[in-house]
């Protein structure tokens, strides 16, 4: 048996709100409710200073949504929408819901303001070279004329700082907000900033939700056209819920050519279209192997996996990445390729992923996705 949002908005109904004594479902700060199977993810819209004050509401959302039949887990987080405080979003709510009470379509992620585009840059397993592709892409898609953020929000191993070469910590500009550091012309903001590397970190679904939050919204992006979301690799919950509350334009998929590889991949792409994101296409890395020595190419993999898997899943190709030791030694020392040697026959395949999901992207600001209720 699957619990509808109905369900979950009727068992909110028992949630009341400290200050007013209003029930939670009725206060429309509900939004994104998710539901995947027995898994519920939803988020509870506060203004930034009632944190504390809402995390007792936080929990009995979570026990109260718990108790039905058919949930086997729940992840309820704090969002605070600097942009749009929760009148607004209680606007919002109710302009989305219908008069017949609650069952409409709940609301969108709120976009960031000055971004007009984001993407996520995913895989379905890790040391593929998502973060290579990433780094690589917002380069490529820099050198197309567009101002480009990055955006690292690899929880498990955030290695766009290295990639780039960045060492020190954001400043904080004003209140909460901190400034992205830049490289290569990009605005930049890791999770691998603010965190110590030397100490591993235990990650509970809120705190996905809110890190994630906090390092798209709290920090000084100023205009971009577009902001690149290298995302924790795989497609369990903290990615679900990544996909789900970011308002993604669209998403790349990584994938090597291996057969498991693939499967992964295909599990992301599945990913991304139950929360309704816009897949951009597959992008197969360390395809082939180009000889530094004597630039012979060979397939040392089954190449082509993804092109296949592409034309089978109905999704665009967006071209294959050699297994090349400059890539490799360009990444791992802070100068991508694409900076680094733009003349060379690397970044150039790099430059037209990015014509590729540039033309993806269609110039349109796409809103937030709708979220499916299974
Ligand atoms: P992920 O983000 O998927 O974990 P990374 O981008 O960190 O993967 O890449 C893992 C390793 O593979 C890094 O050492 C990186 O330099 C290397 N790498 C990534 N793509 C390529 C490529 N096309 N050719 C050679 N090495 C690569």
């Amino acid at each position: 048996m699957t619990v509808t949002q109905a369900d979950i908005l009727r068992a909110l109904e028992l949630v009341k709100l400290p200050a007013s004594g209003q029930s939670l479902t009725s206060s429309g700060r509900i939004a994104n409710i998710l539901v995947d199977g027995g898994k519920v993810i939803f988020a509870i819209g506060i203004d930034a200073t009632e944190a504390d004050a809402m995390e007792p509401v936080r929990k009995a959302a979570e026990s109260a949504v718990s108790g039905l039949p058919g949930v086997t887990q729940v992840l309820v987080g704090l969002t605070a929408d600097k942009a749009a405080p929760s009148a607004g979003m209680q606007a919002r709510q109710q302009a989305h819901r219908p008069a017949a009470g609650p069952g409409g379509p709940p609301p969108k992620a709120a976009g960031v303001p000055g971004v007009k585009q984001i993407i996520a840059v995913a895989s379905g397993k890790g040391g593929v070279g998502k973060s290579t592709t990433t780094a690589n892409l917002a380069v490529a898609l820099a050198t197309l004329g567009m101002k480009v953020g990055v955006l690292d929000a690899d929880i498990y191993g955030p290695s766009v700082p290295k990639i780039f070469g960045i060492t020190g910590k954001p400043k904080l500009v004003s209140g909460r907000t901190l400034a992205p550091m830049e490289a290569y012309g990009l605005k930049i903001m890791s999770i691998g900033f603010l965190i110590d590397e030397e100490t591993p970190m235990i990650w509970r679904g809120p705190m996905v939700i809110s890190a994630i939050t906090q390092m798209l919204r709290e920090v000084a992006w100023g205009e971009l056209d577009v902001l690149v979301v290298d995302m924790p690799p795989g497609t369990g919950d903290a990615q679900l819920t990544m996909a789900q509350q970011t308002p993604l334009a669209g998403a790349v998929i990584v994938s090597t050519p291996q057969d498991l590889a693939l499967l992964d991949a295909r599990r992301g792409v599945a990913m991304f279209r139950k929360v309704e994101v816009p897949i951009l296409g597959i992008v197969e890395n360390m395809s082939y192997f180009i000889c530094p020595e004597c630039g012979h190419r060979s397939d040392i993999f089954a190449h082509g996996g993804a092109r296949r898997e592409a034309e089978r899943l109905r999704i665009p190709f967006l071209g294959e990445i050699p297994l090349a030791m400059q890539i490799r030694e360009t990444s791992d020392s802070g100068r991508p390729i694409v900076a680094s040697d733009p003349g060379s026959a690397h970044a150039k395949a790099y430059v037209a992923l990015a014509r590729q999901v540039q033309a993806g992207l269609g110039g349109t600001v796409r809103a937030a996705p709708r979220i499916v209720i299974e």
